[in-house]
């Protein structure tokens, strides 16, 4: 585990093969120029992971995948294997995501199902929660978050395999980014409700990153949150410039 803070990128289905390359090949040239005080990850589209991770081949960048599936291989078509992703390069996997729960019906008991598969290849699980503006707005978001948690987090969690994203629904892709109140609350209650889950030993250190509508004019106020260990980042991420200014914003 580290104390820098964690900067990834969340590309979502956006971009062609030279999309992919060109924006890996921007970063590795800042990366190149002056190392970054943070550790810095991209989550490419599954189909370009394979060209993505042929670049960044030892730097210091990381890639990771999007999401996989609960089961290590099998009759599942179109779904993409932990151990795919590993055998590709990638070293951790985003899971959880607002999109996959909503666009795919996604549980929270199918992504501890996920988290269990991808952390037995050697994935870190990048775990992601986070209410809904009608539950935000009925006053249940430290209730919504603490129960994702309690169901979407596997037991041998530890600092290791496990970094925690809070993305308010509300806030992903709408350009309404949560108050620096707003996310020091939730955070001080999902370190205490994983203190919980983890015991305080292995919660000690846990990375919880913010995600929702990151950008270089927020970012620093963000990033400056002690209980914050960094972002998901998804419009921003596509753009080298902006990126990159989100990565510098880290303390
Ligand atoms: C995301 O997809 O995880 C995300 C936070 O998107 P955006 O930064 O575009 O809000």
């Amino acid at each position: 585990m580290s104390d820098r803070k964690l900067i990834v990128g969340n590309w979502k289905m956006n971009g062609r093969k030279s999309d992919a390359l060109a924006l890996v090949g921007d970063l590795l040239k800042r990366i190149q120029a002056k190392a970054p005080r943070c550790d810095l990850m991209v989550c490419p589209p599954a189909i370009h992971i394979d060209a993505v991770a042929g670049l960044v081949a030892h730097t210091s960048l990381a890639v990771g995948g999007q999401d996989c599936h609960q089961a290590a291989s099998g009759a599942h078509t179109g779904d993409i294997a932990a151990p795919m992703l590993w055998d590709l390069g990638c070293r951790a996997v985003i899971l959880g995501h607002s999109e996959r729960r909503a666009n795919h019906g996604e549980s929270s008991a199918l992504v501890r199902a996920k988290a269990v598969t991808a952390r037995a290849v050697g994935l870190l699980t990048i775990i992601a929660i986070g209410e809904t503006l009608a539950q935000r707005d009925a006053g249940h978001t430290i209730d919504v978050v603490s129960s994702q948690l309690r169901e979407s987090v596997p037991e041998d969690s530890d600092t290791d395999n496990t970094v925690i994203a809070y993305e308010p629904v509300w806030a992903i892709g709408t350009g309404r980014t949560a108050s620096v109140e707003q996310v020091a609350e939730v955070h001080k209650a999902i370190h205490a409700e994983m203190k919980v889950l983890m015991g305080p030993k292995k919660a000690a250190g846990l990375r919880v990153l913010y995600g929702g509508s990151v950008t270089p004019a927020n970012a620093q106020s963000l990033l400056a949150l002690d209980t914050v260990g960094g972002a998901l980042v998804g419009g921003a991420s596509l753009k080298a410039d902006q990126f990159w200014a989100i990565a510098e914003a880290c303390p």
